[in-house]
């Protein structure tokens, strides 16, 4: 299994190269050349009927799927047992977190929340940086290699890459966070690590003004390669591998009848095209719901046909995604355009100039078989947490009420009289943004106690302006893999 750029422009490479790239030379985005199926590939079923083999999946939990999804996925890097082995241990490798599971817990009828927030930094993002973090160590170590790991966030994404990535010998960690548009849970996870090769710096802007200097790294050659700089923001391969896992996981334990849908909270789409990923390579996932706060650009998209953003992101109470570009619309507009990458590159040259573009008919046809989309504002999503927390009991944090919202509570809907079941994406724990929970529900979540002693450690952060050779000049100096 080779990767391949969404711009059609540069040479296949390997999964350890296109993991450790983040970006392809020609600027897009790496997919793999076709999609394996993740059955094949499942330790110890290969010779078990196609029939059976949903049940295993289902039974055999998480880290058993990593395992089949490295497998299918690493073009022979990993096979089935090794891959178990190795996923087994990476998500053993965290004390706070010694086995990964993410629960299904039902809310109602056909309704389910899938759990993703146990990790050490109480969010989605520790799924796939859990996984990062040893394969990132294991393809240097083989290689001999330091890296300069760069990570723009929009609250969530740097916690877990801190938790995952301090103290590694071969990597040095910067993460780039939006000032004043984190809680102070969220700072808290990337700022208290005492790890010397962890530096969080303050950016005075916003989460796509940290991203776009991210990204003007990357493109600057001199300085990328000067720095061995690589990244693990959601473009990342290896965070779509690794969170296409529980689609398979929850989809199979659920499929009785048919497909199963989700809905997901969306920022940058990461989430989401893990979903389609999943369903590529055989899960019974249905349509995939992109839940998303007045930053709507996706909802927008699959409503009008016109992928267009606006001039700036605008702050809500679920600030993981408040985010205009979603970098990984790239690679489903990819697939929904026949994987025609001169096409994509095309449309994002037009992008760059204008900052929007039409999306083809066949193409916006292919996006609507598989997405729905619909936009959530604040009341909303106060509102939401509030009626599940009286109905249910449960406190969700503001971006799955997103979710659970954008799902529609309304009977009317299609999934309900066909009686498929529905799944929210858990993707925070609600104690990560304890002043709007209470705000909503009259409840403040409590730190799970693994966490406790948070707000008790020492804080280091840096502060710099939103200026590309001022963050230049901090990795420069500070970079271990600089030459
Ligand atoms: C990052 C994040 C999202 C959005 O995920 P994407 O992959 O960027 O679409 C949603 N919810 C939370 C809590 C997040 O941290």
């Amino acid at each position: 299994m080779r990767y391949i750029s969404t711009r059609g422009q540069a040479p296949a490479v390997s999964f350890f190269d296109a993991v450790l790239a983040g970006l392809a030379p020609d600027g897009g985005l790496y997919v793999p050349e076709s999609w394996p199926s993740l059955t094949d590939h499942v330790v110890g079923i290969q010779g078990a009927p196609a029939s059976d083999r949903g049940g295993y999946v289902a039974n055999c939990g998480h880290d058993f799927t990593a395992g089949a999804a490295l497998a299918a996925l690493s073009g022979g890097a990993f096979n089935a047992s090794s891959g178990f082995e190795f996923a087994r241990n990476a998500y053993a490798h965290s004390g706070a977190w010694p086995k990964a599971t993410t629960p299904l817990v039902q809310i109602d009828v056909g309704r389910w929340l899938l759990e993703l927030f146990h990790g050490p930094s109480l969010s989605f993002k520790d799924v796939a940086m859990q996984l990062i973090g040893p394969l990132y160590d294991h393809i240097l170590s083989e290689r001999n290699e330091r890296l300069t790991v760069i990570c723009a966030t929009s609250g969530d994404t740097g916690g877990a890459a801190v938790e995952a990535l301090k103290g590694r010998d071969h990597i040095d960690l910067f993460v780039l966070l939006p000032k004043g548009r984190v809680s102070d849970v969220q700072r808290r996870f990337m700022t208290t690590s005492g790890a010397p090769n962890v530096q969080s710096i303050e950016i005075d802007g916003d989460f796509d003004a940290c991203q776009a200097i991210v990204k003007s790294s990357f493109a600057d050659r001199d300085f990328a390669s000067r720095a061995r700089l690589s990244g693990v923001n959601s473009i990342n391969w290896a965070r779509i591998l690794a969170q296409s896992v529980y689609y398979h996981t929850a989809a199979h334990a659920l499929c009785a009848h048919g497909p199963v849908h989700f809905s997901v909270p969306t920022g940058n789409f990461g989430d989401a095209f893990s979903g389609y990923v999943a369903k590529q390579m055989g899960a019974p996932v249905g349509q995939i719901m992109l839940a998303t706060n007045a930053n709507d650009i996706l909802a927008r998209a699959i409503a009008t046909g016109r992928y267009q953003r606006q001039q700036a992101s605008i702050p809500t109470i679920s600030p993981a995604m408040d985010i205009q570009v979603a970098s990984n619309f790239e690679r489903i507009l990819f697939e929904a355009l026949d994987r025609d990458g001169e096409h994509v590159a095309r449309l994002y040259r037009q992008f760059a100039q204008s900052g929007g573009f039409d999306i083809p008919a066949p193409a916006l046809r292919f996006l609507r078989d598989h997405f729905e989309g619909r936009s959530v504002d604040d009341e909303e999503t106060r509102a939401t947490m509030h009626a599940v927390h009286r109905e249910s009991g449960h406190l969700l944090c503001p971006h799955t009420a997103v979710a659970e919202a954008a799902a529609g509570r309304d009977i009317e809907d299609d999934r309900h009289r066909l009686g498929l079941p529905l799944v929210h994406l858990a993707t925070a724990h609600p104690a990560k943004f304890p002043d709007t929970v209470e705000q909503a529900t009259g409840v403040r979540p409590a730190l799970p106690a693994k966490c406790a002693d948070l707000f008790a450690k020492p804080e280091t952060m840096s502060a710099l302006p939103n200026d590309l050779a001022a963050v230049q000049d901090f990795i420069r100096d500070r970079s271990r893999a600089w030459s």
